[in-house]
């Protein structure tokens, strides 16, 4: 046993573990056993947005802790690490630094600015990352917009065409104005602002009357196809079928009944327009009306819409609101609050437009999502039915097309002449069509030679879909299936409609089977005032400084402990200092342990005499242990690292460690026997603390194994030693309840002794214990050794009668008496 250092420097032991943990490999995942059981995590790949937030802290920590305790369980445990390149964001970040917009220059030259970007993120992600101490394998390390990972994304999407799963088609989708291309509905965020209800008149034709009209967007008036009222409205329900003209436009439309008109909202008459919302896209379906369509890709009025033709939607509803005016048409305006969606990203007002776009089939499998979420086990169980209700709550299927740069290229060509499909062949992928043609030299329909590369490419989700698939192998080695499905896919709350939704969706088309049998699921980081965590409302904790501040055993605490799983949970500076205090703490008592087991050989131990406080320690351990492994496998961190903190501060370091002190200072006065017993008890459960601490900080454990047990457990890492058994023979009820009462005996007399003002190692000249029955008084006299030497008494008297003197312990029928 090496005597261990008085400070405890975590800068020093953190970064040595991260280097050597790494060096002797003990995190890689092994392609080659066959003899222990995989354990795959499906880590989400995340977006690299520059920085490391204390969200990410949260998330990384979970999966570190599960995949840390599934090592020591002895799970062959697959960790990988890739990083999801594409999209918009990145797109949008390159136009804002360089001042460009992405048609500005060759495709080839923005995607290049976006991957020095990309390479950028990645760098100080991963640094945070390994600051936090994950046990990654990093030789799985990739990135989505590698050829090698489009070469996955293009086959998916080859092998679902082929089963009929995707399609091009003209309907109407989210589109965001600004960044000029279609979004699907989880990219859609609603928010509520106060918007204007504008009371328009559209006279009726071949009459003096007219119908008063409220909308919002008045703006869409030159693409209305209908003017729409409720068949049961009494007020109007004689008008369907005859003609209104639509105001400024010279033409008319007809009245047309339909009972989702809401007769109570604004006047009960609604026009229909080529759309103005996804009810309008409705309405089109089921009258099949004509579509006029309005706006351009950057939000402007298209030629359809005559003399405001070229103005933003903005400018073309105040033109159209002053010429609705000046027409005596407008009757009024009212304020209102109403929601509108936003694109995700750049928070612009989304339209809907309708392009040819590729879609996949996705409604089809909400069945069969719904009868997967009910198989896979969720942390916590309530999560299920957020996937559940956002499958049955689509309207529309995925829309996987988006009219950008920076993606994976849809492998599909046109027949310049016949306008045929040609999508590449398995073995053609990696490919981009937009450099290289088809490999096949004619049209199959046609004969023509020449080809249009598809434009388009992928929604960044349809690299990101196919993780679990990809992380066990797919489609590269035979044995994929082995780590299929994954066994855990940790997701947060804000993800659940992204991406376990879309590892649902592709997974069981592709494959037919569920992605993961498992999902974690994490809540958000809330600033310290319980709001959201903003730099503007000054409640922002930057991940790195707390890191660097307080190191990642202590931080590692707090994500662990800050709530229950699932849960949103504030960041709290007091928690990440609580919980560098409790590994000083332990720091302490295990350098201060290390002393006391100075000529302890711990290969040497049988025939142990274990004492009634020995016996109740261990006896106390085996149920933590217990506990703590139900609580890992049901991931309650929260729960296992509260019940491992209070058992090693006050069972251990405050009550065992002193009540054994004169034991070991003092063989000559107890015996050898009663000193190599708590010599044994100290070592064997301290080893346990680290056991179970290993998955949550463990940088500190490792080095207290390293100075105190390696030598004599013989693993090279704590990480990898076992994770300990519950052992019921080491459970003793009689010896824990025996144990507590000595225990709360001991506190009595500290109290008297602080009552008094004097200090704790104050000697007393006796104790008088009126111990209330014979039975109390052996089990007292059995620990005489143990009470006089924490206390420091000199004679201790134990007897059997009650008597109601001195102090009662705790809600015993025990009373002490001491004299200084
Ligand atoms: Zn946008
Ligand atoms: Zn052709």
């Amino acid at each position: 046993m090496r005597p261990m250092p008085k400070e405890y420097n975590f800068k020093e032991i953190e970064c040595k573990w991260q280097q050597k943990w790494e060096e002797i490999g003990i995190y890689r995942y092994d392609w080659s056993d066959k003899k222990r059981v995989p354990y795959s995590i499906d880590t989400p790949p995340p977006y690299p947005s520059g920085e490391l937030h204390m969200g990410n802290v949260l998330n990384w920590t979970y999966f570190d802790m599960l995949a840390r305790y599934k090592r020591m369980q002895g799970f062959n445990v697959l960790f990988p690490q890739g990083w999801d390149c594409h999209g918009l964001g990145i797109e949008i970040q390159v136009e804002k630094t360089h001042n460009i917009r992405k048609r500005d220059l060759p495709s080839d030259q923005f995607r290049k600015m976006c991957m020095e970007l990309v390479e950028k993120y990645i760098a100080i992600m991963k640094e945070g990352i390994l600051k936090l101490g994950c046990s990654i394998d990093w030789t799985t390390e990739y990135r989505t917009m590698d050829p090698d990972y489009w070469r996955r994304t293009q086959l998916s999407f080859i092998l679902l065409q082929k089963s009929g799963f995707m399609y091009q088609g003209t309907h109407p989708v989210n589109w965001c104005p600004r960044d000029e291309t279609a979004i699907a509905d989880a990219e859609v965020d609603y928010v509520k602002r106060e918007g204007t209800l504008y009371y328009i008149r559209f006279q009726l034709e071949g009459s003096s009357k007219y119908l008063l009209i409220a909308t919002s967007r008045p703006e869409f008036i030159p693409a209305c196809v209908a003017v729409e009222i409720n068949p049961k409205d009494e007020r109007y329900s004689k008008y369907i079928g005859r003609k209104i003209s639509v105001p400024l436009m010279n033409r008319s439309v007809t009245i047309i009944g339909d009972e989702c008109v809401d007769p109570s909202f604004g006047t009960g008459v609604v026009q229909i327009c080529t759309y103005g919302d996804k009810d309008d896209v409705k309405t089109v379906l089921k009258h099949k009306l004509p579509v006029i369509r309005l706006l351009t890709e950057s939000g402007r009025i298209s030629e359809a819409g005559c003399k405001y033709t070229g103005l933003h939607v903005n400018q073309a509803r105040a033109a159209i609101v002053g010429d609705l005016t000046e027409a005596g048409l407008l009757e009024k305006t009212e304020k209102i609050m109403q929601e509108v969606g936003v694109c995700e990203r750049c928070k612009t007002h989304i339209e809907i437009l309708e392009r040819k776009q590729w879609f996949m089939n996705t409604r089809k499998l909400t069945e069969a999502v719904e009868t997967a979420a009910n198989e896979i086990v969720w942390y916590p169980d309530y999560m299920k039915n957020r996937l559940v209700d956002w499958a049955k709550s689509l309207d529309w299927d995925w829309v996987i097309s988006r009219q950008r740069v920076f993606a994976t290229p849809i492998p599909v060509w046109y027949c310049k002449s016949c306008g045929e499909l040609i999508f590449a062949e398995e073995s053609w992928v990696p490919i981009d069509p937009k450099l290289e043609r088809p490999k096949t030299d004619k049209c199959h329909k046609c004969g023509c030679k020449e080809f249009i590369a598809e434009q388009d490419v992928f929604d960044t989700w349809m690299d990101s879909s196919i993780t679990c698939a990809v992380h066990a192998g797919w489609p590269d080695r035979a044995d994929w299936k082995h780590l299929f499905p994954a066994d855990v896919h940790p997701s947060g709350t804000d993800i659940i409609r992204t991406w376990a939704y879309y590892l649902m969706v592709r997974h069981l088309a592709l494959f037919d089977e569920k992605p993961f049998k498992s999902c974690l699921i994490n809540g958000m980081v809330l600033g310290s005032d319980g709001r959201k965590m903003s730099k503007s409302l000054k409640n922002y904790a930057a991940a790195p400084e707390v890191l660097n501040k307080n190191g990642a055993d202590a931080t590692r605490q707090w994500a662990a402990g800050g709530g229950a799983t699932g849960s949103d949970i504030p960041y709290r500076a007091q928690d990440v200092e609580y919980g560098r205090r409790f590994l000083v703490k332990l720091w302490n008592a295990s350098g201060f342990t290390s002393k006391l087991l100075d000529d302890y050989k711990p290969e040497l131990q049988e025939n142990l005499k274990l004492q009634p406080l020995d016996k109740w320690v261990i006896s106390k351990a085996e149920n933590l242990t217990r506990k703590v492994t139900e609580e890992f496998e049901k991931c309650q961190f929260n729960i296992a690292i509260e019940d491992i903190r209070n058992f090693t501060w006050h069972v251990f370091c405050d009550f065992y460690l002193e009540a054994v002190k004169d034991r070991l200072y003092n063989p000559d006065l107890h015996g050898k026997e009663k000193k190599v017993a708590a010599q044994y008890t100290l070592y064997e459960v301290l080893y346990r603390i680290l056991q179970l601490l290993a998955p949550i900080t463990p940088h500190l454990t490792e080095e207290i194994y390293r100075y105190m047990f390696a030598d004599n457990k013989g693993f090279s890492s704590l990480q990898i030693s076992p994770w300990p058994q519950f052992d019921s023979a080491k459970v003793d009820e009689y010896a824990e309840k025996n144990g507590d009462l000595i225990i709360a005996l001991i506190s009595e007399a500290r109290h008297d002794k602080a009552e008094n003002k004097l200090p704790l190692n104050t000697p007393m000249k006796s104790l008088k214990v009126y111990a209330g029955n014979d039975e109390n008084a052996k089990v007292i006299c059995s620990a005489s050794g143990d009470i006089a030497g924490t206390l420091k008494v000199a004679r201790i008297e134990v007897l059997a009668e009650k008597r109601m003197e001195g102090r009662q312990v705790s809600s015993y029928d025990i009373y002490i008496k001491g004299e200084y």
